[in-house]
C-alpha cells in the first residue's frame, strides 16, 4: 500500500510513540496525584515531571505551569481582567484563533481589534493607538497577541508588543501554540506575561495544553472549587495526558535544530508549487514565517476541490483554517489581509512536521499537479 502523505500538522501532529509510551506508562497508574498515599505519590510525581518538561519549553518556572484540557482553555483562562480592582480594556489582532476572538471574560464593549498588514504582521502603530485610545478612559491594556499564526505561519511582533504593553501599565498574553516546537521561546525575552501552549501541535495527545506565566504573574480562574494547579485550574489533573505532553515537550525541544531542514522542505514545495501554477499566491511569503507552514491559492481553483483531490490521492492538507464544525468557512486570517473572497476561498494551507521527508513533497507536488492540470482543463471547456 502506498503511504499517505500527511501535511496538516497544524492542525496536530500525529503522536509521536515515545509520546504514546509515557501516556500508556502514566495509564496503569492507580493514584490521584492528590492523594497522599504511595500510589497518589507516583502519579504526581509523573505530573511534576512533566510540569518541569512543558516549562522548558518556554522558558519558564514549573511552578507557573497551569495545565489544562488544550490550547483553547487555555486561551479563556488568560483573557480575564485580572484579579483586582481596575478596570481593563482587551486588544487583540484580526488574525488570533477563535479562542482569543472570542475576547474571553471582558465586555464587549471593552474589547478592540488591531489590524494586521496585507502580509498578515500585526501593526504596532496601529496597536499603540489603539491603546491611547481606550486608555483615555482609564482602563489598562490587556494585550493578547499570538507568537505566529496557524495559516500563514507568520511570525508577530510580540516583543515590540511587550515593551508598548509595559510602558502603558499593562499585560500580554501571547498564543504560542502554533510555535512552539518549531522556533526557541523564551517568555522573558518575548516579554510575555501568560503563554498559551498546546501538546497536540507537538506530537503529543490532544486535550491537553498549558497557560504558563510569568513570575508574580496571576489569573482568574474559569472554575473554582478544588485546590489542583494552585487553585487556578481546579480538577483531578489529566495524568496521561500531562505525562505525553511532557514527553512531547522533551522531544520538541531537542528536535529544534531540525527545524531549519524543514523550512528547505518548506521551500522546494511552494518552488515546486510556482513551476506548476505560476500565478499561485504564497501569503505572508514576504515576512519571517515558521518553517513549516505555506498557505496557498490558485487563482480560479477551490480550496475544497483540492483538500478533496488531495485526498483521495492520498494526501492530507486543510483548506484555509476554520474547519472546526466540519464545513469550510472563508478564512477570517486571509481577509484581515485584505484577499480578495475568490483568492481566499482558493487557500490551501500545507503544514509540515516530525516524519516528512522529500518523499511527501513529491507525493504532493505529482497530486497537485495533476489536479490543477484537470481542473484548469475542466474550466476551459465549461467556458
Ligand atoms: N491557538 C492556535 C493558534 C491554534 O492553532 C489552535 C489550534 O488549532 C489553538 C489555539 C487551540 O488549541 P487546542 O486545539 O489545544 O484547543
Amino acid at each position: 500500500m502506498n503511504q499517505r502523505a500527511y501535511l496538516d500538522h497544524n492542525a496536530t501532529s500525529p503522536l509521536r510513540p515515545e509520546v504514546r509510551e509515557a501516556v500508556l506508562a502514566a495509564m496503569a497508574l492507580e493514584g490521584n496525584p492528590s492523594s497522599v498515599h504511595a500510589e497518589g505519590r507516583a502519579a504526581r510525581q509523573v505530573v511534576e515531571e512533566a510540569r518541569i518538561k512543558v516549562a522548558g519549553l518556554v522558558g519558564a518556572r514549573p511552578e507557573d505551569v497551569i495545565f489544562t484540557s488544550g490550547g483553547t482553555e487555555a486561551n479563556g483562562l488568560a483573557l480575564a481582567p485580572p484579579p483586582g480592582g481596575d478596570t481593563w480594556h482587551v486588544y487583540f489582532s484580526a488574525i488570533e484563533h477563535p479562542s482569543v476572538l472570542a475576547g474571553g471574560r471582558f465586555a464587549d464593549d471593552a474589547k478592540t481589534v488591531v489590524p494586521v498588514s496585507a502580509d498578515g504582521v500585526v501593526e504596532l502603530d496601529s496597536l499603540a493607538r489603539a491603546i491611547e485610545k481606550g486608555s483615555s478612559s482609564g482602563a489598562r491594556p490587556f494585550v493578547s497577541l499570538m507568537a505566529a499564526n496557524n495559516e500563514t505561519g507568520a511570525l508577530q511582533p510580540v516583543a515590540g508588543a511587550a515593551d508598548i504593553v509595559r510602558e502603558t501599565g499593562g499585560i500580554l498574553h501571547t498564543d504560542a501554540v502554533q510555535m512552539a516546537g518549531r522556533l526557541p521561546i523564551d517568555m522573558s525575552s518575548l516579554g510575555a506575561d501568560m503563554v498559551t501552549v498546546s501538546a497536540h501541535k507537538i506530537g503529543g495527545p490532544k486535550g491537553i495544553g498549558a497557560l504558563v506565566l510569568a513570575e508574580g504573574a496571576n489569573v482568574r480562574p474559569l472554575m473554582t472549587g478544588g485546590g489542583q494547579e494552585g487553585r487556578r485550574r481546579p480538577g483531578t489533573e489529566n495524568v496521561a495526558g500531562i505525562a505525553g505532553f511532557g514527553a512531547a515537550a522533551e522531544l520538541a525541544i531537542r528536535e529544534l535544530r531540525q527545524m531549519d531542514a524543514l523550512a528547505r522542505l518548506r521551500d522546494k514545495l511552494e518552488a515546486g508549487v510556482q513551476a506548476i501554477a505560476g500565478d499561485a499566491v504564497v501569503f505572508s511569503k514576504a515576512v519571517p514565517r515558521l518553517p513549516n507552514t505555506s498557505s496557498i491559492a490558485v487563482p480560479g481553483l477551490k480550496a475544497e476541490t483540492l483538500v478533496i483531490g488531495l485526498d483521495l490521492a492520498g494526501v492530507a492538507v486543510s483548506a484555509g483554517s476554520a474547519c472546526s464544525s466540519g464545513k469550510v468557512e472563508t478564512s477570517h486570517v486571509l481577509a484581515a489581509m485584505g484577499a480578495a473572497p475568490e483568492t481566499a476561498r482558493a487557500a490551501i494551507r500545507l503544514s509540515l512536521g516530525f516524519g516528512n521527508g522529500d518523499h511527501d513533497i513529491q507525493s504532493f507536488l505529482g497530486a497537485f499537479g495533476g489536479l490543477v492540470k484537470r481542473l484548469r482543463k475542466d474550466a476551459r471547456e465549461a467556458a
